[in-house]
């Protein structure tokens, strides 16, 4: 039998922070003497509606949020929008798709089976990104689209890359709430909750608001962004999202994770903390000939790190029990790339558990 998981290094669904996780435990059955379980209550009444009001307003605070973009709180996970950015922003042009990775291509490759010919699509060599000026933006572009942090292969945007006046869409599935960003310069901004901040069932979207109102006839109407935005806006920002039942319990967990990060110092004690775990391990990786990472420079995800060992005749299987037994899991790479070790060491993931894991690949090596 297996070591129990201590530092759970999944790609996603992945770790929240225990705080977190006993507090739900705790209102799961009785929040605050209602007597009923938030998955129990009404989308209705007036004490979801405070969860809801809210989860909103935290997730406004974390990432100071300007008052003309929307918050959305939307079900399906973040390849539901694949389908619906360009529904709803495409409008009579074009758009461009610059593929960095696995995720973004399948993002691209929807948008294009929907709309075909007014989607142009850059590539670039894996584990590189494109500089901004060598991206050709045809007439009438309505977006640019980017997978900020490339979860599988390990690169990340290191800041927003910006093509003047046309909005930038970026899927930050695997690194929202990681650091703070500067919102103005996006169109929209998207993530599944289940890497960073919430479990599987909610996407959060962050869209300006001139953006919404101008999707496709044939748009599916739970697609359609402004379907979700409150006839209460501007004057109640926290009232989206509830045409229909929204997904109550991944609401609340995502509020209590909105407050974890308050009380962590807000978003830049978060982002300092990411940046510090992941210098931790990218210094060692570099410093040792035993391992050795895919991607170089700035380019480098703060939360998924992918590296491997630099011996052939080691078994990667071999890797993957040694750090189970030491309480280590999920490290395994995507299977596209192979012979692969992918540490993802998102927000809730301690320093201990990346120091644990240095601890274990020094062992290992020296094993060897
Ligand atoms: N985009 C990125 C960057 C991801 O890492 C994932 C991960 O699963 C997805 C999209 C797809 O998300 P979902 O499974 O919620 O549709």
């Amino acid at each position: 039998t297996m070591a129990p998981t201590k530092f759970n290094f999944s790609a996603g669904p992945a770790l929240l922070p225990k705080e977190v996780l006993l507090e739900a435990q705790k209102g799961l059955v009785d929040y605050e003497g209602t007597g009923m379980s938030v998955m129990e209550m009404s989308h209705r009444s007036a004490n979801y509606d405070k969860v809801h009001r809210h989860c909103i307003d935290m997730i406004r605070k974390v990432l100071d949020i300007p008052t003309n973009y929307h918050v959305l709180l939307l079900a399906g996970g973040a390849t539901y929008q694949f389908s619906a950015i360009p529904f709803n922003l495409l409008g009579d042009g074009n758009a461009v798709y610059v593929n960095t990775g696995t995720w973004s291509k399948k993002a691209s490759t929807e948008a294009k089976r929907l709309f075909g010919e007014r989607i142009k699509v850059v590539s670039t060599p894996t584990f590189t990104l494109p500089k901004v000026e060598d991206i050709e933006i045809p007439e009438n572009c309505k977006y640019v689209y980017v997978c900020d942090n490339e979860t599988v292969h390990g690169v990340e945007w290191p800041s927003a890359p910006v093509f003047g006046d046309v909005p930038l869409v970026a899927d930050m599935s695997s690194n929202l709430f990681s650091r703070r960003l500067d919102i103005s310069k996006y169109g929209m901004i998207y993530g599944c909750a289940q890497k960073n901040f919430g479990p599987a069932g909610l996407t959060v979207a962050i869209i300006r608001e001139d953006l919404v109102g101008a999707a496709h006839p044939m748009c599916p109407v739970l697609m359609t962004y402004k379907t979700h935005v409150a006839k209460t806006w501007p004057a109640e920002r926290n009232q989206d999202s509830l045409y229909n039942t929204p997904p109550t319990l991944c609401i609340w967990i995502t509020m209590l994770v909105m407050e974890w990060i308050d009380r962590c110092g807000g978003i830049d004690g978060i982002e300092k903390m990411n940046r510090d775990k992941a210098a931790m391990l990218y210094n060692y990786i570099d410093s040792s000939p035993f391992w050795t990472t895919f991607v170089e420079g700035e380019i480098r995800s703060q939360m998924n790190v992918v590296f491997k060992c630099t011996k052939d005749d080691v078994d990667r299987a071999e890797i993957l029990d040694f750090f189970q037994e030491r309480g280590m899991s999920s490290l395994k790479g995507h299977k596209s790339l192979v012979g692969s070790l992918r540490a993802s060491i998102y927000n809730a993931m301690p320093k201990e558990g990346v120091e644990c894991l240095i601890q274990a690949m020094k062992d290992f090596e020296a094993a060897h």
